[in-house]
């Protein structure tokens, strides 16, 4: 028996976006060190008059880095609504730490969404309990 779904367009063609953006940005120089070298040369006016070379890639990229770390920081605001935990009910054994749920996939709090986003930003949560 042949259980594999056929690709959902919409979803094929956000894959396809992301996965351009992605690709588009790991071409661009990283400013990181830059950035910090030019931070000592802000001008009483505020600014830092910079010649540089830019390449294509990093051109492709600076046109649309603001608004693709827009959409992304919107995006991941929106998951952090949608995925938060919520009190599971029933009864525990442990009252000080109830057992508790997504609100919105049901999984068993950090849900894997959530689990993604934090290990993405690198932000540290607490392991899950042995017995889950
Ligand atoms: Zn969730």
């Amino acid at each position: 028996m042949n259980t594999e779904q056929p690709e959902d367009p919409q979803r094929q063609r956000l894959r396809e976006h992301l996965e351009t953006i992605l690709i588009r940005t790991e071409k661009a120089a990283s400013w990181r060190e830059e950035s910090g070298r030019l931070r000592c040369l802000v001008n009483h006016e505020g600014f830092v008059p910079v010649r540089t070379r830019l390449a294509v890639e990093d051109l492709d990229f600076l046109s649309g880095a603001r608004e693709d770390l827009i959409t992304f920081t919107e995006l991941t605001l929106r998951l952090l609504d949608l995925h938060q935990p919520r009190d599971a009910g029933g009864i525990t054994s442990d009252a000080a730490h109830p057992i508790l749920r997504c609100r919105s996939c049901m999984w068993r709090w950090p849900c894997p969404t959530f689990r993604a986003m934090s290990e993405a930003f690198g932000t540290a949560f607490p392991p899950l309990p042995e017995s889950a």
